[in-house]
């Protein structure tokens, strides 16, 4: 697509690209199947061999993966390896019986929403070994990739509508005809991709080539918890750049951090953002906190009460008190932030109460959780996180089944030659 020369990237410490903070604690992920296991090995020394054990397991499990290796476009026959049916804490628990190292090993669970007997391991592995071979951020932020993109369609042709919303998917008796915006404006295609949250597109179907069993599948599974998230600014030249990502656990447990409201802050990610190539100082940083939609939802309708203000003050705050005891003195080096919950998520990208992660993935029933990239409708494919994993991977992932489904095959031998 020629966009990768506009996105300049800037590689994530080696020896740590992500550290996991567990009671105070820091273990360090290292870049490299080899130095992921030896670096934690260090810290549990008895544990060598089932570190090793581990990284072998990830690596098998993501390369058997059919979506990650691009195979078996279209099937669901995926679902049947072992790995969709186990969760991520049987898969821990069946490689090592430490609990702190069962902890660490989980520590980068924020990026999936790993839910304790729900997550399948497979979400796991697939998201843990693409960044133990190497884990980059993107200068100037990830806009970047969006801005990139953009550039590389309308260079091909194509063009782009933003700030305007699809109200309705229109059908006649065999296929979708047409998109409708909200300013009445009707698109008409041959063939339509959608990467919204499947609750917020079943919304906008009215067409009974959707079937009711379908639907009500759908508005069956369960999303991933939303989050806050405060974006901190901080005094020029005062925070020296962390080219790490952390991953904070109040608690020993990484299961005993799982959110509810009275445990909110409690576990966290945290991220500086990279500015320009190496860096001496970071110029932001940003926070990821879960946090439920039930806590925001009374404000839908009303977002500028006080309420809501003094709500999102008082977690900015508890956050703020938070960092500086793991960076003790951070909160007077910051000059300003700007906060977002479950409603902005909601609100701007139409995703089901703010779900970080669109709709979970069941290892007890992987099936009920599936959602196929192809509809009952013949020329409207899915794509996004709900439809193949969570995340940039997931979508990523998800973007290319989609496309080879509509250019063919050939689509995935190119993508393998190129690599
Ligand atoms: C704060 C935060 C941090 C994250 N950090 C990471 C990370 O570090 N690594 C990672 O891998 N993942 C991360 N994620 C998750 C990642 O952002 C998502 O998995 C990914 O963006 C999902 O992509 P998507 O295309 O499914 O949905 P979206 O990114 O939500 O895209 C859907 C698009 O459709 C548009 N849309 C929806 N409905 C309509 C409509 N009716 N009409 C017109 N347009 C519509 C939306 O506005 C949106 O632009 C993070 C998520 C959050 C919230």
């Amino acid at each position: 697509m020629g966009i990768a020369d506009g996105i300049p990237l800037s590689r994530l410490d080696p020896h740590a690209y992500d550290i996991i903070v567990l009671e105070g604690e820091r273990y360090p992920y290292a870049s490299g199947y080899d130095r992921f296991a030896h670096t934690l090995a260090q810290r549990f020394p008895q544990q060598a061999d089932q570190l090793g054990e581990y990284v072998r397991r990830v690596r098998s499990i993501a390369q058997a993966s059919p979506l990650y290796d691009l195979r078996l476009v279209g099937s669901p026959s995926f679902m049947e390896a072992p790995c969709h049916r186990i969760s991520i804490d049987h898969f821990v628990a069946g490689i090592t019986s430490n609990p702190a190292l069962q902890a660490v090993l989980l520590g980068n669970m924020p990026l999936y929403d790993g839910v304790h007997g729900l997550t399948p391991a497979y979400i796991h592995a697939i998201i843990s070994n693409s960044y133990m071979q190497s884990a980059f951020r993107v200068v100037g932020g990830s806009d970047t990739i969006a801005r990139a993109l953009c550039r590389s369609i309308e260079r091909q042709g194509g063009c782009l509508r933003t700030g305007t919303e699809v109200v309705e998917l229109l059908c006649d008796d065999q296929r979708m005809t047409a998109v409708r915006l909200d300013s009445g404006e009707l698109l008409m295609g041959r063939r339509f991709i959608s990467t919204m949250h499947p609750w917020a597109l079943m919304g906008r179907i009215g067409s009974p080539l959707l079937r009711r069993a379908y639907r009500e599948r759908i508005a069956a599974v369960p999303n991933s918890l939303s989050n806050f998230t405060l974006y901190l600014r901080f005094k020029p030249n005062s925070v020296p750049y962390l080219n790490s990502n952390l991953f904070y656990y109040h608690d020993r447990d990484a299961w005993a951090s799982a959110y509810s409201p009275e445990r909110f802050g409690r576990r966290f990610m945290f991220m500086h953002q990279c500015h320009q190539p190496n860096p001496s100082f970071a110029q932001s940083a940003v926070l990821i906190a879960p946090m439920a939609f039930a806590e925001v939802a009374r404000w839908a309708h009303g977002r500028g009460e006080a309420g809501y203000r003094e709500l999102k003050q008082q977690r900015a705050e508890l956050l703020i008190d938070r960092l500086n005891c793991i960076f003790p003195g951070i909160s007077a080096k910051i000059e300003g932030y700007h906060t977002s919950t479950p409603l902005t998520y909601e609100r701007y990208t139409s995703t089901a109460q703010g779900a970080t992660y669109g709709l979970m993935r069941d290892a007890g029933a992987p099936e009920r959780s599936y959602i196929s990239h192809r509809t009952k409708i013949p020329n409207l494919l899915l794509a996004g996180q709900s439809i193949t994993a969570h995340g940039a991977l997931g979508v990523t992932m998800g973007a290319v089944v989609v496309c080879a489904d509509i250019l063919g095959p050939q689509l995935l031998e190119q993508i393998e030659r190129w690599r």
